[in-house]
């Protein structure tokens, strides 16, 4: 089997690396040249464990190839994946300009039967406008080609997205057509050797099935914060809360853990566009217009102990960042929690001393050189009137508390992912400050 991705970012990337890692011929294709150029010399656009290993393997067995060059990949290929972003619209509504683009561009060079497959994140009825942008490319070029479209929506996690893809949950697939659903089984095959199932449904459900999944998971971290808050404020510790509820397996201990609010590159755009999406057909998401407002507010949560901690002595402190990127093992920043809270931490004055083991170019970005950026994570520590954990990534889980002391300035945490254990803190003579935990400060 041939394929072709087109759009080679997380997901583009990742898609093809795993199909090719399977035995399949891939060809991902991006707009960008600098994209392209760099992937041919084995250099990765973005951060994702063990990718760069992959992407060399199948380059050198002859696998993979990288191109700008849609015509050509899509001459000769049996299925072509849509990856490309569809970042909100400034409604909240998902921008598919980028997808119907490709779709046209597919329009204009296939020559032979192939399923056209939607891996982007797009909303119920895409799929038909993909079909009809396809066919009207066709039409004026005057040429009749049969072809399927199909939806695949994608559920790898950034950080995990390589055991996403090769171990499945479960994959998804709408189609409209035996034919398309043939093809389909037959690419996914390698996958399901262990058991991952396939799960077929019709296109619109499909298309369905991406936001709810991301919406009920944003749904249980929003749901999560709010008890939190509140056990704040009733003097319960939502650490206990959480292994209570989580015991029960029709509730489960996965996703219901406290912190700043979800950030990345999908949960936020896709919450707004199912609400979008809701409201554009005369339905009000309830639910999800609250999941959004306390996540908004949650990502101000630590900037607000620190504030209160601080009082009107707050400027001119010295402020040590413990992650950048929205969660571990990733450099993606889109959204991340870190970039509200250091942008109130300047505006109050503070001067932020910042670490991340991958995240730093992504961040100068946003932040320049409005932060310093520390080599490693002691380092930032030096002279810090406080840290605040960010992220969790796991070198920050057992740091040498007696050098952290040593460096600081002020014993003041604020652990914004509950990582450490209060009253070991607090018995090292720590202000510590979590989240869903009175703290008496
Ligand atoms: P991304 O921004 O990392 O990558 C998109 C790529 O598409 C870029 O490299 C861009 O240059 C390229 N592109 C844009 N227009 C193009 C065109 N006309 N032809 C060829 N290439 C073009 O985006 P991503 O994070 O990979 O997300 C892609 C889609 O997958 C989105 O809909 C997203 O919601 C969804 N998704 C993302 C994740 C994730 O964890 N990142 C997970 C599941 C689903």
């Amino acid at each position: 089997m041939k394929i072709a991705v087109v759009g080679t970012g997380y997901v583009g990337l990742v898609t093809g690396t795993c199909f090719a890692e399977v035995g399949i011929d891939v060809t991902c294709i991006d707009i960008d040249q600098r994209k392209i150029d760099n992937l041919r010399q084995g250099i990765l656009p973005i951060y994702e464990p063990g990718l760069e290993e992959m992407v060399t393997r199948n380059v050198d067995a002859g696998r993979l190839h990288f191109s700008t060059d849609l015509g050509a990949a899509i001459k000769d290929c049996d299925v072509a994946f849509i990856a490309v972003g569809t970042p909100p619209g400034e409604d909240g509504s998902a921008d598919l300009k980028y997808v119907l683009a490709v779709a046209r561009g597919i329009g204009e060079h296939m020559n032979s039967y192939g399923v056209i497959v939607t891996k982007s994140t797009v909303p119920v009825g895409t799929a038909a406008k993909v079909r009809r942008e396809i066919e009207q490319a066709l039409e004026k070029r005057g040429a009749q080609v049969d072809f399927d479209v199909a939806s695949n929506p994608e559920f790898l996690k950034e950080g995990a997205a390589i055991d996403d893809f090769l171990k499945p949950d479960r994959i998804v697939v709408g189609v409209a057509s035996e034919r398309a659903e043939d093809v389909m089984s037959r690419l996914y095959k390698p996958f399901l050797l262990n058991g991952h199932p396939i799960i077929f449904m019709d296109i619109p459900s499909a298309e369905m099935t991406k936001y709810a999944a991301n919406s009920m998971l944003a749904t249980k971290i929003s749901f999560m914060n709010d008890i939190a808050n509140l056990c704040e404020i009733m003097g319960a510790d939502v650490n206990m809360v959480r292994r209570g509820i989580g015991s029960d397996a029709r509730i489960g201990p996965k996703f219901i853990y406290p912190g700043i609010g979800y950030g990345g590159s999908c949960f936020p755009k896709d919450v707004k566009a199912l609400i979008k999406t809701a409201q554009e057909n005369g339905y009000q998401m309830q639910v999800l217009q609250a999941v959004e407002s306390v996540n908004e507010g949650q990502k101000e949560v630590l900037f607000n102990k620190v504030k209160k901690h601080f009082g009107a002595e707050l400027k001119g402190k010295k402020m040590a960042v413990w992650g950048l990127s929205f969660k571990p093992k990733t450099d993606d920043m889109r959204e991340a929690p870190s970039l509200v809270i250091i942008e109130k931490l300047l505006a109050e004055g503070c001067t932020v001393s910042a670490y991340d083991p991958v995240a730093v170019t992504e961040a100068k970005h946003s932040l320049g050189d409005r932060i310093t950026y520390a080599e490693d994570q002691m380092e930032a520590l030096i002279d810090a009137d406080a840290l605040l954990i960010v992220t969790e990534w796991p070198e920050f889980r057992v740091p040498n508390f007696t050098v952290v002391s040593r460096l600081m300035k002020q014993k003041v945490i604020f652990d914004g992912r509950n990582i450490y254990d209060k009253q070991e803190l607090e018995q090292a003579g720590f202000a510590y400050h979590c989240i869903g935990v009175r703290t008496g400060h």
